[in-house]
C-alpha cells in the first residue's frame, strides 16, 4: 500500500535490533484517517469472507482494529495481557514471546467473545518472528471459530513469522512488506 511506505519512509526510524519506530503516527500517535484508509484496503481484500469478528492484542492494535471493526461492521475483541498467574477457566489462554521487550507473557480472551459460530480476522500493527500472531490464532483455534486471516500493517519480511504462518495455510494481508533494513536507517520494500 504505496500510502503506508510512503509514510514509513518519512516517518519511520530504523532501531538496533531490527525494530521500526514508527510511533509518529501508528504506535503512540496514531494517524486515524490513515488507518481508516487500512481498514477499507483489508476490508476489500476480504472481501466476502464473511467477516463479523475482529481480534487483535493489547495495545498497538487496538486502533487499528477498531477502525476496521468501523469498516467491516462488527465488533473487536482485543486479547488481553494478563499479569494474573491464577486463570479462572472462564477464558481461552496462550503464552506469547514478546518481540521488543524479550519476556513471556499470557494473553486471555474471554470465552464469552469468541463463539464457535464467529469468523475471525486478525488484526496487528507488526509481524516479526510471528509469536503475536500464532498466540491469537491458538486462541482462535480453542474457541472454535473461523480464522479468516490476518490483516497486519508492517510485516518484516526478512524474519521468519509470516513464511512460518503462511506455510500453516493462514493467509496474510500486510499492508507493507520491509524486507531490507540497517542500522545505518535504510529501509526497503517487497514489491
Ligand atoms: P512477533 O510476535 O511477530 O515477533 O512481533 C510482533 C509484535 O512485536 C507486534 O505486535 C509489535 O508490537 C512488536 N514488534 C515487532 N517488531 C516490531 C518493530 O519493528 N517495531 C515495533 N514498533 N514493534 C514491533
Amino acid at each position: 500500500m504505496k500510502i503506508l511506505e510512503d509514510r514509513i519512509r518519512r516517518d519511520g526510524i530504523v532501531r538496533p535490533g531490527q525494530v521500526l519506530k514508527v510511533d509518529g503516527f501508528l504506535n503512540h500517535q496514531m494517524d486515524v484517517v490513515l488507518f481508516r484508509q487500512m481498514a477499507e484496503e483489508w476490508a476489500r481484500l476480504f472481501a466476502g469472507c464473511g467477516v463479523n469478528k475482529i481480534l487483535t492484542i493489547e495495545a498497538s492494535g487496538i486502533g487499528l482494529a477498531c477502525l476496521a471493526g468501523e469498516v467491516f461492521g462488527c465488533s473487536v475483541v482485543f486479547a488481553k495481557k494478563s499479569k494474573t498467574k491464577n486463570i479462572a477457566g472462564d477464558v481461552f489462554t496462550t503464552k506469547v514471546e514478546s518481540y521488543t521487550h524479550g519476556n513471556v507473557y499470557d494473553i486471555i480472551v474471554s470465552r464469552d467473545y469468541l463463539l464457535p459460530t464467529d469468523r475471525v480476522l486478525l488484526i496487528d500493527d507488526f509481524l516479526a518472528n510471528g509469536a503475536a500472531l500464532s498466540g491469537l490464532c491458538d486462541i482462535v483455534r480453542q474457541s472454535g471459530a473461523e480464522l479468516v486471516g490476518a490483516g497486519i500493517a508492517i510485516e518484516k519480511s526478512f524474519q521468519p513469522g509470516g513464511r512460518m504462518l503462511r506455510e500453516q495455510g493462514i493467509r496474510i494481508e500486510s499492508l507493507a512488506r520491509v524486507s531490507y533494513m540497517d542500522d545505518e536507517g535504510r529501509l526497503e520494500f517487497e514489491d
